[in-house]
């Protein structure tokens, strides 16, 4: 499973265009595409591909004759728009050379530029976006060509979601998901989010790319996010789970877990770390978590995999994380456990007795709500 990701740059600024592969790359885009839309886009990813960390697709729209040229300068792959490439005898001149190549070939379908005969007679439908990409696919058959990925996009979720699902009923060809024209984050990574990940659940989908309005750094980091997420790619970044908060708190979550998320970032640790808003809950809730710490009586209760190994004053809460975070990515966690203080399960609990005395099993004081609801009833 693979991110791609689409530079934003000039391809005819080699230096630039680079720069920012590298960026995605190392966001965790897997694929890079870059327009080849001018002679001079086609020089400069001569340039590029062979100075690239990633394999380089070239999109390709309205000119033929500049796929063939992005062959010349040794790209990885082509994507077609088949809305804008429209005579057969192109796109099979295109598909034979890409043959004869090695070269594969997206045919990238987009519910906004559909054959206006197609779209007459099926509107936008699953069905339309299906059929355009199926009449393509038999262009690239004729001449034999088979090395096809094919993508059906649209920005109306549920009507992607219905192209990609009769899609793979009806091609056996790999699929690359995405949700176009997505927006700016945070609404354009939710609507992405929803189309891909509800088909990637049902295993439809070889590669993915988020369509955002914004730097596409933030593409390639929400596509491994993602991918991690759904547990089809090995964590390579930060996951930092935090509660949400609530009547118990002995803290101010969202301002510990941000300064967390902060620190931690910067280090990009693979690991999973959890703030925990108070010790009655906290680390039970949070067992999971690689480390994690939870507030209770101005202290924070840092605790591995669920177990207590320090309690700290509140003021070093962030500080302590941190030192654990890179201890247990350099050493381990049975390490980290090993090292846990024999004093520290006894104080963390005796807080937690406290706490709960304090302010007994509700917290939340659900016992008063519910008790004034019935009283208006
Ligand atoms: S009970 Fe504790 S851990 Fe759970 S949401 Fe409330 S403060 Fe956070």
């Amino acid at each position: 499973m693979t991110v791609q990701s689409m530079t934003t740059t000039r391809t005819s600024d080699v230096d630039g265009t680079l720069a920012q592969i590298y960026a995605l790359a190392g966001a965790g885009a897997d694929i890079v595409r870059c327009t080849c839309n001018d002679v001079e886009a086609a020089e400069g990813l001569a340039h590029i591909v062979p100075r690239s960390p990633v394999p380089i697709v070239a999109d390709i729209h309205f000119q033929y004759r500049l796929a063939l040229a992005a062959m010349d300068a040794g790209v990885d792959c082509l994507r077609l728009n088949p809305g804008n490439i429209r005579k057969p005898e192109h796109i099979r001149a295109v598909a034979g050379e890409a043959r004869d190549r090695g070269i594969p070939i997206r045919i990238g379908v987009n519910a906004g530029s559909l054959d206006p005969d197609i779209s007459e007679r099926y509107g936008y439908t699953p069905e339309a976006l299906v059929e355009s990409a199926k009449r393509e696919l038999g262009h690239f058959e004729s001449v034999g060509f088979e090395d096809v990925k094919i993508s059906v996009k649209a920005s109306d979720v549920p009507l992607m979601v219905g192209a990609y699902r009769l899609l793979a009923d009806t091609v056996d060809r790999p699929l690359h998901l995405g949700v176009t024209e997505a927006g700016p984050p945070p609404a354009g990574i939710l609507k992405a989010t929803a189309g891909m990940a509800t088909l990637l659940l049902e295993g439809i989908g070889d590669t993915i790319r988020y369509s955002l309005t914004a730097d596409p750094v933030e593409e390639a980091r929400a596509g491994r996010q993602l991918l991690e997420a759904l547990g089809l790619r090995e964590r390579k970044g930060l996951d930092l789970i935090a509660c949400p908060s609530c009547g118990r708190a002995e803290v101010d979550v969202i301002a510990v877990a941000g300064a967390a998320q902060k620190a931690l970032e910067e280090l990009n640790l693979p690991i999973q770390v959890a703030v925990m808003g108070c010790v009655v809950n906290g680390p039970g809730e949070a067992r999971g978590a690689d480390l994690g710490i939870a507030a209770g009586r101005r202290r924070g209760h840092l605790f591995v995999r669920g177990q207590v190994v320090r309690v700290v004053p509140e003021e070093e809460m962030v500080d302590v994380l941190v030192e654990w975070a890179k201890r247990i990515v350099s050493e381990g966690v049975e390490a980290a456990l090993a090292d846990a203080d024999a004093s520290a399960v006894a104080e963390a609990e005796a807080d937690r007795m406290a706490l709960l005395e304090d302010q007994g099993t509700d917290a939340n004081e659900t016992a008063a709500t519910i008790e004034a609801i019935r009283r208006r009833g």
